[in-house]
């Protein structure tokens, strides 16, 4: 009962610690980079939208960051970079 009891809150504690570090993460990353008017713009490497980082889908491909307007473009391009590659 006791060790139970212990590893609820061992898991809880990671969880809690996880979800602290992504949001220090997220903070510091937001804050680096923010533009003049408070608004980063990003581009769709597929279809070449401008978009709000906000509201952009963030993927990783190969080590770099890319950042899309819609799944659609994340999943099309992701597929094309591996085809190319
Ligand atoms: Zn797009």
């Amino acid at each position: 009962m006791l060790i139970a009891r212990y590893l609820l809150g061992i898991a809880l504690f990671a969880l809690f610690f996880f979800l602290l570090k992504r949001l220090i993460a997220s903070f510091l990353r937001g804050s680096s980079t923010k533009g003049r008017e408070g608004v980063n713009l990003v581009e769709d490497p597929f279809c070449h939208t401008y978009l709000p980082r906000e509201k952009a889908i963030e993927m990783r491909i190969k080590g770099v960051t890319y950042y899309f307007c819609s799944r659609n473009c994340a999943e099309a391009f992701e597929k094309k970079a591996a085809g190319v590659a």
